[in-house]
């Protein structure tokens, strides 16, 4: 008889309370992970499910190094699991543990399988990691209200007081049990995996994350609206920020190990503040865990209590030329074929694209452009992406307003911090490579002579615009608008529409920081990316920078 430690995410051994568990049952222990169907191509792009192999081979090859190993199965969990339980497959659990999982498709998964345990008399454990707060015990709590802002997840991480210590890595009883073994990419997809950037597995989470904090002055300074989309100067593809989501996404590295080693650095000295700071961002990630689980259809337009209905188009043209790379506006295309090479884009960049899908330019559904999100990203990750998706969209208490739209071709005063060079758009839209940089954000006002210089001619080498920004704009504003009118929507309470809590954004306008966005511009007028500057204390209230950190 034997524990089980079913690995799914918290793919580590550091700081991992089910194999703690485990070993202190004194029973063999039998680490363990299912490749589930489920997700299949589909769901999952070739750069995900690689990153996900390459961190089941480091933590076998960790497991191995302390005289233990991973085995993995093949199959439906519930299938591969009854097998397990029953003493048909290579070992018989008379124990499990897991790390709990808030995703719908992982709890209802979840469910059944605790349900399979207590009728065959197996002992399961569920224990809450993957997040700094137990989520589903403090959506629980009396008088628990979903958090829009970052002061209200402020206030509900200091009624829990200290985040718990990570756990040591306990000494594993050795197990040796042949085959089942890791597989490789080549044999689940046919195409290649990128090479820029991300290693999967926890031992590069520690090092990316101890390069990070041997850089002090980074982490105590760090204030999100300042980062660069377009990556660092030489490296585009490295990003300005951390790069450590794909790690938390797949818990290689605990989201408590990267908060101290953050706490560490900071303390004792001047830094920033949530929500522009490192503390702020993974403060943002509890707020939409907690969204995700407290929240009813968060994934959703209809029922959603956190989403304003907008008649948003369905044009599978305009969907497939944005997924693509192809919409004539080089910063959108670089991004958006940044995303499909390599599985990551800055934050900043993210916004730029989903604006440009959704209010902006093309006025189709987020739930769209989050699907793309979802299958490309390697921190594809469900409450996260679909919180900040709503929030993209304009749509949610939390959103920033609708009527501040990016320009997507950004100058040297766009809070989308690109860079002016055009290094990043000529790494990922290689056709502009000999564009001179002052037509690069529009390459389609450089005369015929220059784009015959350049070896790129508009229209035939590269797409001419697929909407033009400017007239797309003002309809999809009227439409906003309308929308709003029509239903006679409250305004968002952060608008001052309502008493309550205003905003993540009037957090950052509190903080005292930023309170001077990038070019001179005031945080409390947001202005549109364009120079649109309807004035929000026409509402009332005052705002803060939009651009902090959802
Ligand atoms: C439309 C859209 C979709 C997104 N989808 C995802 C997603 O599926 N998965 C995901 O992890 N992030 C998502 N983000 C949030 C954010 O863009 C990424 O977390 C961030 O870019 C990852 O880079 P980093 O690790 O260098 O971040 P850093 O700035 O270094 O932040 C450190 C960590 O904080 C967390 N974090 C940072 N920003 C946010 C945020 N806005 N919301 C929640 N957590 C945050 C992440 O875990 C991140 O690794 C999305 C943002 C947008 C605008």
């Amino acid at each position: 008889m034997a524990a089980g430690v079913w690995f799914r995410k918290c793919l580590r051994l550091h700081d991992n309370e089910p194999l703690v568990k485990a070993v202190a049952s004194g029973l063999d222990v039998v680490p363990f992970f299912i490749l589930d169907p489920h997700f299949d191509k589909s769901r999952v792009g070739v750069n995900r499910f690689n990153f996900l192999l390459q961190s089941l081979k480091d933590l076998d090859g960790q497991l191995r190094g302390r005289g233990s190993r991973l085995l993995v199965f093949r199959g439906q969990p519930e299938q591969v699991l009854v097998e397990l339980f029953g003493g048909k497959a290579p070992v018989h659990l008379s124990a499990i543990f897991w790390e709990a999982d808030t995703e719908p498709y992982a709890r209802a998964r979840d469910e059944r399988v605790l349900a399979m345990a207590k009728e065959g008399g197996v002992h399961a454990e569920k224990l809450s990691g993957h997040t700094l707060l137990d989520i589903d015990a403090t959506v629980a709590k009396p008088g628990f209200k979903p958090p829009i802002s970052m002061k209200s997840i402020q206030t509900i991480v200091n009624a829990v007081g200290p985040f718990r210590q990570p756990f040591d890595v306990p000494k594993i009883p050795p197990l040796k049990i042949e085959g089942h073994h890791v597989p490789d990419i080549s044999e689940l997809y046919d195409e290649e995996p990128s090479s820029e950037g991300f290693p999967g597995g926890e031992t590069e989470a520690l090092a990316r994350l101890q390069r990070t904090c041997s850089d002090v002055q980074y982490v105590c300074c760090f204030e999100k609206p300042k980062t660069a989309s377009t990556g660092r100067p030489g490296s585009p593809w490295e990003p300005s920020t951390t790069g450590l989501s794909p790690y938390l996404k797949f818990g290689c590295l605990s989201v408590r190990t990267a908060w101290y080693a953050i706490d560490r650095c900071i303390r004792g000295k001047s830094h920033s503040q949530p929500p522009q700071s490192l503390h702020g961002q993974l403060l943002f990630r509890e707020m939409f865990y907690l969204l995700g689980a407290a929240v009813p259809n968060f994934d959703r337009n209809e029922g959603n209590s956190m989403c304003k209905a907008i008649p948003w188009g369905c044009d599978e043209n305009l969907l497939a030329a944005w997924e693509a790379g192809k919409t004539g506006y080089p910063f959108i295309d670089a991004l958006m074929r940044q995303l499909k090479q390599t599985g990551f884009m800055h934050h900043l960049g993210r916004h730029a694209v989903a604006c440009f899908l959704t209010r902006g330019d093309l006025w189709q559904n987020w739930t769209a452009g989050r699907d793309v999100f979802d299958r490309l990203l390697l921190d594809a990750d469900w409450a996260v992406n679909n919180g900040n998706w709503l929030w993209l969209a304009g749509v949610a208490p939390f959103s920033a307003p609708y009527f501040r739209i990016y320009d997507p071709c950004p100058g040297p005063k766009s809070s989308l911090n690109a860079d002016q060079t055009g290094e990043f758009v000529k790494h990922y839209v290689p056709e502009l490579r000999n564009m001179p940089a002052k037509y690069l954000y529009k390459p389609w006002t450089a005369p015929v002579t220059e784009q015959k210089k350049a070896g790129c001619i508009i229209g035939e080498d590269y797409p001419k615009p697929i909407v033009d920004h400017q007239r797309a704009r003002e309809e999809n504003l009227a439409k906003f608008k309308a929308a709003l009118d029509a239903k006679g929507a409250e305004l968002p309470a952060k608008f001052g529409g309502a008493k309550g809590d205003p905003g993540p954004m009037r957090s950052s306008y509190t903080s005292g920081k930023g309170a001077t966005g990038k070019g001179g511009k005031r945080a409390d007028t947001p202005q549109t990316e364009d120079g649109d500057s309807r004035k929000v204390r026409r509402w009332g209230k005052k705002l803060g920078d939009t651009v902090a950190g959802g």
